[in-house]
């Protein structure tokens, strides 16, 4: 297999995982043309200067050095930014994920040309269970619900993409967990692959429960971006015209009233009848700005809004 594999992994404050996470992804990929991009996410640990030596000897070794703290998603969206392989593969740098998957999946993608993404599912998850697997699992379960994309497990970091399905995701704030829903929004297909799970042997979790309240809000995020993103006017638009119509309603019916000589000055509904109608136009008004920093979003860039993929979809078998 001659395919360019990228791997790419964000650290932060992993000192203690370097040298055996460096170790087993050479054991891991010995087989594979691929390149390991690390993305010292800003550690105060001397992370960063443990793998500028490491990268000394092996080319196959790419460190990114970010100048600050970003969070997971920045530095992944960094280390996506610098790989150039056809397949890219993300995992933790804390050994939580075992580098040994890799293979297996990179095998699985390439027998499954309808798969976009394989997500892993850690299925024995080795973490605090109040604390984390039981906010993640109604956290899945509620993502899975809202975007449509069903999965067991959004958090996991062990994915591997199709470079493609990649290409219109763009990850800001804490969004790395919701790859699959938002690739999924551009056609890409995901499917779950069980995948070992190990406890954090050394280093310290950088979370705590206060996550998965951020959850909810990424999602609303999510979701929006999904249904409304491509037509913002369709959104405000139609809650514009909700508001803007019953309004324009009651004012007509009041008009009728004043000319037919009755004094509507000092009616409540005059108020509500404008409140209505103004609010109804300014969300209209939103929803064709909308339209324009759409076009101004994917333009300029000359980013297509729409992704094509290298092979067609298999036709539908018609011997039945
Ligand atoms: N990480 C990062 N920047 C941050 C926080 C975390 O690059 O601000 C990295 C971290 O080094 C690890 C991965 O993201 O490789 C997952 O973090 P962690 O293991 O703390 O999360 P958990 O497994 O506890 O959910
Ligand atoms: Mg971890």
């Amino acid at each position: 297999m001659s395919r360019l594999v990228s791997i790419v992994i964000p650290i932060y404050n992993e000192l203690d995982n370097l040298d055996e996470l460096v170790a087993r992804l050479e054991a891991a990929l010995s087989g594979f043309e691929f390149e390991a991009i690390l993305v010292d996410d800003g550690s105060q640990d001397g992370s960063g200067a443990r793998l500028y030596e490491l990268a000394a000897t092996r080319p196959w070794l790419k460190p990114i050095f970010l100048a600050k703290n970003y969070g997971q998603s920045t530095a992944m969206q960094a280390g996506f930014d610098a790989a150039r392989g056809e397949v890219i593969v993300t995992l933790d740098g804390d050994l939580q994920n075992d580098p040994a998957d890799i293979p297996r999946l990179l095998r699985l993608l390439e027998q499954e040309p309808e798969v976009d993404i394989l997500s892993g599912w850690r299925k024995q998850r080795q973490d605090a269970r109040l604390r984390r697997t039981l906010p993640s699992r109604i956290a899945n379960w509620l993502i899975s619900r809202t975007t449509g994309v069903h999965l067991h497990d959004y958090g996991c970091s062990l994915k591997v993409y199709r470079r493609e399905a990649l290409a219109h995701v763009r990850l800001y704030g804490e969004l790395h967990r919701f790859i699959p829903a938002l690739a999924a929004q551009f056609g890409a297909r995901v499917k779950e692959v069980v995948v070992t799970h190990h406890p954090r042997r050394r280093g310290q979790s950088k979370y705590g429960i206060d996550r998965s309240l951020r959850v909810l809000l990424d999602l609303l995020l999510v979701k929006f971006l999904a249904r409304y993103v491509q037509r913002p006017i369709q959104f405000f638009g139609g809650i514009g015209m909700l508001l803007a119509l019953p309004g324009a309603i009651i004012l007509a019916y009041l008009a009728a009233l004043k000319f037919a000589g009755e004094s509507i000055g000092g009616r409540p509904l005059l108020l509500f009848g404008i409140v209505l109608l103004l609010m109804g136009v300014q969300l209209i008004g939103m929803g064709l700005l909308g339209e324009i920093l759409v076009r101004i979003y994917h333009e300029p860039a000359g980013r297509a809004h729409y992704l094509v993929r290298a092979h067609p979809r298999q036709a539908p078998r018609r011997d039945a």
